[in-house]
């Protein structure tokens, strides 16, 4: 069966890792995908003067799955002084839920910390991506020149779904969950935690915790190895994503999945990079994970089998010792570490 995909590659660094993603899906035996690529981006902007056109959103909910490359870049703005962000205009418009974010050491030597091996780290950080601390997105309140101030919004709705989808994970996993909240100081997030034991209580063979964002930044720094599933909010999850990127060689290893019930958006935890962009240095191993996270998610045998195939040529090719572009402490170029994984998954 042919799937279809819209491809949308974006901005800064976007087309770069986009371009390697897709050649490597083309790579996979047996596959059979379709693409269409859009526009969509603070460069469509600047062609149409909408990031997200009307029509380019219509069509691409035609499709079974999104991959998507980066948004945004600094210097393009609403004239309130935010970037555009279509990426998280996405999430919210379809509906996307729950942000799937893997973080995995594939090589001692990617990570900062010391004494830690290739595998050791390991987990999936679940985040909220409708509501939290990016309500007022949707809902700005009134800016005044004496004072902006922000909302949290907890839902049951949202707090549910999320929590469930982190469970359903542990139990694919190695079954443990640890709730990331501020429930000490925060009515919201005493509220998330009552709704995380709530759902609890239907999974009793997932071990659980229950750890203050403080304190899990804490610790992800200092025994990572400890995690399996940590569950969150929209903003500490967006803040404690990049943190547990750092543990394993940066954004250019971080890869991530937005699903909600009928959509999945595919594409690398980083930002467009701009600082690096069109140089031929950016890491692609994020949104070529982003890509094997989308063939998981379509579902047939082939899809699945196509994943596993590409984690394992990321790994093979990334435990070689000096393998991987400058983030990685390498000199390869994104088309370098882009076909020296597409030969190992071919
Ligand atoms: P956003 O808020 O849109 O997520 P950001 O402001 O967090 O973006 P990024 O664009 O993710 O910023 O970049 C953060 C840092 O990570 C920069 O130094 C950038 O060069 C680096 N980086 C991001 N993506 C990659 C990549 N694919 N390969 C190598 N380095 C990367």
């Amino acid at each position: 069966m042919t799937r279809r995909i819209a491809v949308l590659p974006g901005d800064g660094v976007g087309p770069e890792v986009t371009a390697e993603a897709v050649q490597i899906l083309e790579a996979v035996p047996g596959l059979s995908l379709e693409y269409e690529e859009m526009s969509v981006g603070a460069g469509e902007y600047l062609q149409s003067g909408s990031p997200l056109p009307d029509a380019t959103f219509e069509r691409l909910k035609e499709f079974e799955a999104v991959l998507l490359g980066a948004m945004g870049l600094p210097g393009v703005r609403w004239p309130s002084g935010i970037e555009m962000t279509p990426q998280i205009d996405l999430r919210e418009r379809l509906d996307l839920y729950c942000g799937l974010r893997p973080i995995r050491l594939y090589h001692e030597s990617h990570s900062p910390l010391k004494g830690v091996r290739a595998g050791s780290i390991d987990l999936m950080l679940v985040r909220e991506n409708t509501e939290g601390l990016f309500v007022s997105r949707l809902e700005p309140l009134e800016r005044r020149a004496e004072f902006a101030e922000d909302r949290m919004r907890i839902s049951r709705k949202g707090a549910e779904r999320v929590c469930r989808s982190a469970f359903e994970q542990a139990r694919q996993r190695r079954g443990r969950v640890a709730l990331v909240d501020k429930a000490n100081v925060l009515p919201s997030m005493a509220y998330f935690r009552m709704v995380f034991d709530e759902v609890s209580a239907g999974y009793p063979e997932v071990e659980t915790e229950r750890i203050y964002v403080d304190a899990m930044a804490l610790y992800l720094v200092q025994c990572p190895q400890r995690f399996d599933v940590l569950v969150t909010e929209n903003m500490f999850g967006d803040i404690l994503s990049d943190l547990a990127a750092g543990l394993v060689g940066g954004m250019g290893m971080a890869p991530s999945a937005d699903i909600g019930v009928r959509y999945g958006v595919f594409q690398p935890s980083h930002g467009s990079a701009p600082d690096i962009a069109g140089r031929g240095l950016a890491n692609p191993v994020a949104t070529i994970l982003s890509a094997a996270m989308m063939l998981d998610w379509l579902g047939g045998e082939t899809e699945k089998e196509g994943a596993a195939r590409i984690r394992r040529g990321v790994e093979r090719v990334l435990s070689e010792e000096g393998t991987g572009t400058r983030d990685l402490g390498g000199r390869m170029s994104t088309k370098e570490l882009g076909r020296a994984i597409r030969e190992a998954v071919q």
